[in-house]
């Protein structure tokens, strides 16, 4: 019988696991430390609306105080926990108070890597009260460098510009968002930003960059120099896992679980951007940094904590929103055999199909929400396509796949 649950982390997987807990009628303790100042809240928005007023704080937050008071569901806040001692079944926090479990969870999160300065003109951006300083330093300031053209360097560089600031982006690879979308959305993307006024410099490594009187000066592998206002970090994260690692979990680029969100101990469980984890549909380990592994991996958690037994077997899925622009890919394209275009690039709104075997793999849309929920349900049956979608169109996939 389980009658205390931990859960390391209270970001979005970690407040979910605890909803879901409770949804499942739950009855025992939950006890979520955190090493943040607010209740779980949701990330996507520091980097959209809420850095540009249109999203406010109430928003943001999964629940409210008085929901976590009715569910007792507790909370220790700006809490660390430094260690987990498994034959003791307990865990130690900031003071070396020593607190125990019957199962334990980890929703970690992921870090940001950082570069080597100091320097208080260079912002991050993960937690609340990063968006909170870079919202203030958008009002303040009239020109920013970005480093790293990903989702996060991206979406701050549209905020920016809504704001009328310079943005100046440096980027060590030749196109945007290079990672995980295909050639086509990063040239339509680079076209969207630019018809916004923001500079891009790509194929260039940032070599150094120091503080000075009026600004901060960047030192690029092109061998020119820049000066903005401030900085902007966005290069990649990396998982959470050094508590499991110093109590001998299996990790290897993220915590490793199964498809029930078990890890190499039974009685302790992992979830969110912190594990690495089997997909049945892609027959691989990946670790994923999206809201819906959060949510959807926390579920499954729950669910077998409360002896539910349940698999996860989710097509990942990930939005980003540019100025006008909705992204949304669905499912990894890596191994495609040939890719097929619907809608028009030049009226912004279309999407990109990779198939396998005649199985759509991937999709990833431009303001064409109904491709991308027909393309989702056809990745997750991996149903053989019929000839007639194996072309180039103007119609929407639903339009092409009617009778079927
Ligand atoms: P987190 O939300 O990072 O929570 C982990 C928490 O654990 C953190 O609060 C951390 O401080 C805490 N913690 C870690 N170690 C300890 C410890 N030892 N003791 C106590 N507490 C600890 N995803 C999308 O799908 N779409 C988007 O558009 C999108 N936009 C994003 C924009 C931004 C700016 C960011 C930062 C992320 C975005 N993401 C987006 C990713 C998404 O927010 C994450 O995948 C999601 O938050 C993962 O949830 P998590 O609970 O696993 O990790």
């Amino acid at each position: 019988m389980t009658n205390k649950i931990i859960i390391i982390g209270g970001g979005h997987a970690g407040g979910m696991t605890a909803i879901y807990l409770r949804q499942n009628n739950y009855s025992g303790e939950i006890l979520i430390i955190s090493n943040e100042g607010y209740l779980p809240y949701q990330r996507p928005a520091l980097s959209k609306g809420f850095l540009t007023n249109e999203v406010k704080e109430e928003r943001l937050y999964l629940k409210n105080t008085d929901y976590f008071k009715r569910n007792n569901i507790n909370f220790l806040l700006k809490t660390n926990v430094k260690k987990i001692d498994r034959l003791k079944k307990i865990v130690i926090i900031d003071d070396e108070k020593s607190i125990s479990y019957d199962k334990l969870v980890l929703a970690t999160g992921s870090e940001m890597i950082h570069i080597n300065s100091s320097s208080s003109k260079i912002l991050y951006l993960r937690t609340l009260d990063e968006s909170k300083k870079l919202r203030e330093f958008l009002s303040n300031y009239n020109s920013l460098a970005i480093i790293g053209a990903g989702y996060i360097g991206l979406e701050v560089a549209s905020a920016a510009s809504k704001k009328s600031l310079d943005v100046n982006i440096f980027e060590m690879g030749s196109r945007l968002m290079e990672r995980s979308s295909s050639e086509i959305i990063s040239d339509f993307f680079l076209t969207l930003h630019k018809k916004n006024g923001v500079t891009f410099n790509l194929n260039t490594a940032v070599n150094d960059v120091s503080d000075i009187d009026n600004g901060i000066l960047i030192h690029s592998s092109k061998k020119k120099e820049s000066i903005s206002d401030f900085l902007v970090v966005g290069i990649g994260v990396t998982p959470n896992t050094k508590l499991a690692q110093e109590c001998g979990l299996d990790c290897n680029n993220g915590i490793k679980v199964d498809k029930f969100g078990c890890t190499s101990d039974k009685n302790i469980f992992a979830t969110g951007d912190c594990t690495n984890h089997p997909n049945s549909i892609f027959n691989i380990n990946i670790r994923l940094e999206s809201v819906q592994n959060a949510v959807e991996q926390s579920k499954i958690v729950a669910n077998n904590i409360c002896g539910i037994s349940k698999s996860y077997e989710n097509v990942p899925w990930f939005w980003s929103d540019q100025y006008d622009a909705k992204l949304k890919i669905a499912g990894i394209k890596e191994g495609y055999d040939y890719q097929i275009q619907l809608g028009s690039v030049k009226k912004s709104s279309f999407s990109i199909i990779s198939l396998k075997e005649d199985k759509v793999i991937c999709i990833e849309s431009v303001n064409r929400s109904s491709d991308f929920t027909l393309a989702k349900k056809l990745i997750a049956s991996q149903k053989v396509m019929p000839k007639k979608i194996l072309v180039n169109s103007k119609k929407l996939l639903k339009e092409i796949m009617v009778n079927t």
